[in-house]
């Protein structure tokens, strides 16, 4: 996957579907309209990046 700020962001929640594809859920997109909830990648810039700590992120569905 191409690098994005999003990987390491500690707004977004990664999502894995059934078939492997993988998604990143802004949550940020819940509480300011200005971020889209499923925002296209790759994000290279946003004001809203926050850096997360290792570790805290991943989910699967
Ligand atoms: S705040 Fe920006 S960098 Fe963080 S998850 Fe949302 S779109 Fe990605």
């Amino acid at each position: 996957m191409i690098p994005s700020l999003c990987q390491s962001c500690s707004h977004v929640r990664e999502i894995v579907s059934g078939k492997g594809s993988q998604f990143f859920l802004c949550r940020r997109s819940t509480t300011d309209r200005r971020y889209p909830k499923y925002p296209a990648q790759p994000i290279v810039r946003c004001a809203g990046f926050e850096p997360s700590k290792e570790g805290e992120q991943g989910e699967s569905v």
